[in-house]
């Protein structure tokens, strides 16, 4: 089984604006060859041998919650194609300020998507506040994992609202909640990530580590933290699988590690058969 934990695409009717919007945001030497659009992530899927991608999408504000909802609904019905159905893994999302939050939660939860994923900088919230502390729970209480944006973005100053402290504070804080840490533990955040993340039960997904974290921590990383703990992402379509999976081989991880993170750890942690 091979799972990319982290991908995001967009709506055919906004894909292209979208992607302009963020390119305009992040500096030239992030760019990417990629459209952004669906068919064309489940295409590099295919081409690179993954079973699964998870679907991560953000509600940059309340409203937006319906949307992503509808959007994650046509995608697992087959509106989109029987290839996305069976492969693309949809995280609805719901914004910290949304009047509805606790309804909103228990729909997703009832819709029987797995997950939501939170992005405090594109969000606007602090990653450990009372708020989002409250919105951790309700998503424990119905069953739903957490996937969050960790360390600082490229899109933002690099001011520290979900670094690896604050990310430990909500693990302490909100004990049973299922959180999918991204960008292993923290993007360019990963000097604290080490001391505070790595070893500890925590799940850390990899996605913009790889090219980006010097590549003898990243290694020591890799091999330091539990081995059913680590999760492969990609980020799509800000990293290509044909960098990223040809380093990864090239770090020459014991097997068994590295078949636990291409896959063994995902399917596992989503409930896949
Ligand atoms: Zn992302």
């Amino acid at each position: 089984m091979k799972i990319d934990m982290h991908s995001h695409a967009f709506a055919e009717s906004i894909a292209e604006r979208a992607m302009a919007s963020l390119k305009a945001n992040i500096p030239p030497d992030f760019h990417t060859p990629y459209d952004g659009r669906l068919p064309s992530l489940v295409r590099e899927l295919k081409s690179h041998g993954f079973d699964h991608a998870v679907l991560c999408q953000i509600a940059t504000k309340p409203t937006q919650f319906k949307p992503i909802l509808d959007w994650s609904r046509a995608i697992r019905d087959g509106q989109l194609g029987e290839d996305a159905a069976r492969m693309i893994l949809p995280l609805p999302s719901v914004h910290p300020a949304d009047p509805n939050l606790e309804a909103h939660v228990r729909e997703i939860a009832r819709e029987g998507f797995k997950g939501i994923k939170l992005h405090p900088y594109y969000q606007g919230f602090v990653l450990d506040d009372p708020v989002p502390l409250d919105l951790f729970r309700m998503a424990r209480d119905n069953g739903l994992f957490v996937e969050i944006h960790a360390g600082f973005d490229i899109g933002f100053p690099f001011e520290d609202v979900c670094g690896p402290r604050r990310t430990m504070r909500v693990v302490e804080s909100v004990p049973g909640l299922r959180l999918m840490i991204s960008h292993f533990g923290g993007w360019r955040a990963w000097d604290e990530a080490d001391k505070v993340l790595i070893g500890a039960p925590v799940d850390l997904e990899i996605s913009m580590s790889i090219g980006w974290c010097a590549t003898a921590l990243l290694r020591s990383m890799l091999l330091r933290h539990p081995a059913d703990r680590l999760y492969f992402g990609s980020d799509w379509p800000w990293s290509e699988y044909d960098k990223t999976l040809p380093f990864l081989d090239s770090l020459d991880l014991p097997a068994d590690r590295q078949a636990a993170l291409m896959g063994g750890n995902a399917a596992r942690f989503l409930g896949l058969p």
